[in-house]
Parts: structure tokens; sequence; C-alpha cells
């Protein structure tokens, strides 16, 4: 099976004017994103996301990938990584030819699987679990009126036990936030907050400390993703798990969160931090360092079944027998059409709980129709 062709799908969708979504750093509208279709010779296709703009990425794969894929056996998709850091040298860490790299080896691995009528997650090391839980991203920031207990109440009213709201917008904000989450959500649910990022150590760590009443399951990204210093001082100074990953790109950048235990909790994203050879790579390293993995996941529908295939197979090494943490995947609940009308059959995880695709590759078939009705290009 020799890859004969790549192409770059850009797909986007915009949200009406005054119904923007929010974290701390701000609101947005539109997403975009792209999709990587690779075809063989003999006419299979493979699927990935590379989770950044398609004007961005399409160069990106033209400059540095499509001589050294097309021709490619996909079962040599796992040196694709340690070439990116070796053909673009001195832009083989960057996000775009991570994020480039990341959709690339997901077809990829879409392709082994259908050619060995496997699922993906078999093919990365075996299946750890069945099924997963699934924890509903919501209470955004809304440019409209505050609804944060309604956004909450949805979750649960799909059958969500486990969510995570926005906050970063000062510790009084932060704490009324929380407040309204945990009381919508009851004292048994498991509520996780997303600082996007927007705060200096000290503020995140003012902020952590007045939540602790909240029981909250993991602060995510306190600091900026660069302040590798400001998540040391923020974790020694806190007693609340710390997560970060979705603005990291590549290994290297995923080893100065694990080594020391930076962090507590590792989000790869399987659009940006290179694919599912990279983050086993990265599961690995963390499992090893008794860090946590749950994958960050604001894709598209092929991003989010990648992110299902490596979170079934992530190893629950170091065990924890008698309290045992649930694998939990991120199923953003804002409006996106990119997320459920691409697929077929949608990945459903109404009730808190995904059944992991047991159909070869990445579980999932593309419908190539309704992507055509968000093509960014066209
Ligand atoms: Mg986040």
């Amino acid at each position: 099976m020799r890859v004969t062709d790549v192409e770059v799908i850009p797909i986007a969708h915009t949200l009406p004017e005054g119904e923007g979504l929010g974290d701390a750093r701000g609101f947005g509208r539109s997403r975009s994103t792209s999709l990587l279709r690779v075809e063989t010779a003999d006419g299979q296709v493979g699927w990935g996301e590379a989770f950044a703009p398609g004007s961005v990425v399409a160069p990106v794969v033209d400059e540095f990938f499509r001589d050294a894929v097309v021709g490619m056996d996909p079962l040599d998709a796992e040196g694709l990584a340690a070439e990116s850091y070796t053909d673009p040298y001195h832009f083989g860490a960057s996000a775009f030819v991570q994020s480039a790299l990341s959709g690339i080896d997901v077809a990829l691995w879409d392709l082994r699987g259908k050619e060995a009528g496997e699922p993906a997650y078999r093919l990365l090391g075996g299946g750890r679990r069945e099924t997963l839980t699934a924890y509903a991203s919501t209470m955004y920031f809304t440019e409209g009126e505050d609804d944060a207990a309604e956004q909450v109440r949805a979750a649960v009213d799909e059958g969500f036990d486990a969510v995570k709201i926005k906050i970063g917008s000062g510790t009084d904000e932060d704490v009324r936030r929380a407040r309204i989450a945990r009381e919508t959500l009851g004292d048994d649910g498991r509520l996780m907050v997303d600082i996007n990022g927007n705060y200096r150590p000290r503020q995140a760590i003012e902020t952590i400390k007045a939540l602790e009443e909240f029981d909250v399951a993991w602060v995510e990204e306190p600091v900026p993703p660069e302040n590798y210093s400001g998540y040391r001082e923020v974790k020694s100074r806190t007693d609340v798990p710390i997560a970060a990953g979705e603005a990291h790109y590549g290994r290297f950048a995923f080893k100065r969160l694990i080594d020391d235990r930076t962090v507590d909790v590792v989000q790869p994203n399987l659009g940006r931090c290179g694919g599912l050879s990279e983050a086993r790579r990265i599961a690995d390293m963390a499992t090893t360092e008794n860090v946590a993995v749950r994958p960050h996941v604001w894709n598209s529908a092929v991003g989010l079944a990648a992110a299902v295939q490596f979170a079934a197979s992530v190893d629950d090494y170091p065990h924890v027998r008698h309290v045992p943490e649930p694998m939990l995947v991120e199923f953003d609940r804002s409006d996106n059409p990119l997320r459920e009308e691409i697929l077929a059959s949608p990945i459903d995880p109404s009730g808190g709980e995904v059944t992991v695709p047991t159909d070869p590759g990445i579980g999932v078939e593309v419908d190539e129709e309704a992507v055509e009705r968000y093509r960014a290009d066209g």
C-alpha cells in the first residue's frame, strides 16, 4: 500500500453575530481547522486533522511533507515525526509543522488500521478500555446574557457528570462561576476549571486557593503555556491538580511539562501534538513519571475520533486500584457542526460515556458531501 495523494481540506464554521463564545482571553466566533485526506494506490482513503487553519497547513504540507509522504507505505508512519525534526530542522518544533504532521500521521494510522482490519487503538498497543468517560466543556463566557447555570444544566441534562468551565477573569468572578457550576452539577460530579493561561502565577495561586471549597479535579492552563517556571511555582504552592498541553507541540515540549512533574495532567491534542505516533511517546513519558494523560479535544469530528482511539490505548499504570480515575475525554458542548455533521455516525457522548469504535482505523466514516458544505476554500 503506497500513498498517492495528500489533500489538505480547510473547513470552517462561523457562529452568528453576537453569539461568540469566550474564554479568559476573549471572544471568538469562527473555527477553522484542516482535514487531511490521504489516498493510496489501491483507492483506500485515510483521514486526519491538523488543528490549525488550512491557509497555514496547506503550504506547510507542500513545503515539508508532500515529497516524503507521496510514495510512502503507511506502515512507516512512525518515522515521520523524527523526519519532521530532521528535515524542516529549524522549524521542526514549530506549531504549524507539528500540526501538519499530526494530520498526516493520523491519516496514515487510519490507513494502517484499514489495511489490517483493526482499530487504531489495537495497533497502538492494545485496548485498555472499551468505554471512556466523556466530560462536557461548557460555561463559556458569552457575548449576550450571562447564562452560566443554564449551560451547565444543559450538560447535566444530557447525562454528563463531569464538566469543565471557563474561568480566569478575576478571583471573585472565578469563585462565583465555580459556585454556580458546583451547585448545578451537584456534590458528586467532577468539576474542572480552565483559565486558558490568562494569569500570572500570583493571581493563579490566589484563585486556586479560593476555589478549594469546590473540590476541583484539575485547573487547566493557570498560566501561559510557555511559562514553565510559572507552572512550577503554581504547583508548588497549591494543592489542586494542574493540567496543560493543548498549546504544546511535539514530544520535547511535553517532556518539559512532564519532567519533575511540572503538571499533574498532560492534555495532548491529536491535531497538534504530532499525531498518534507522537501522542504515544508523550503518554509513555507521562505514565513513566506518574503524570495522567487526558486528551484535549476542541477539534472537528476527525480529531475527536483520533483522541478516542488514543484514549482507549493509554495505559492505566501507575494503577489507582482503590480510587480509580476514569479516562476522561473532552466533549465541547458549544454549537459546532464540524463536530456533529461530518461523520456518517457521530460519536455520541450522551449519558456521559462513549463506546470506543471498533471499526478499522480511527473507527469512523467521513461523510465527504458534508465536508464539502463546510469547505473554506471553495
Ligand atoms: Mg483549555
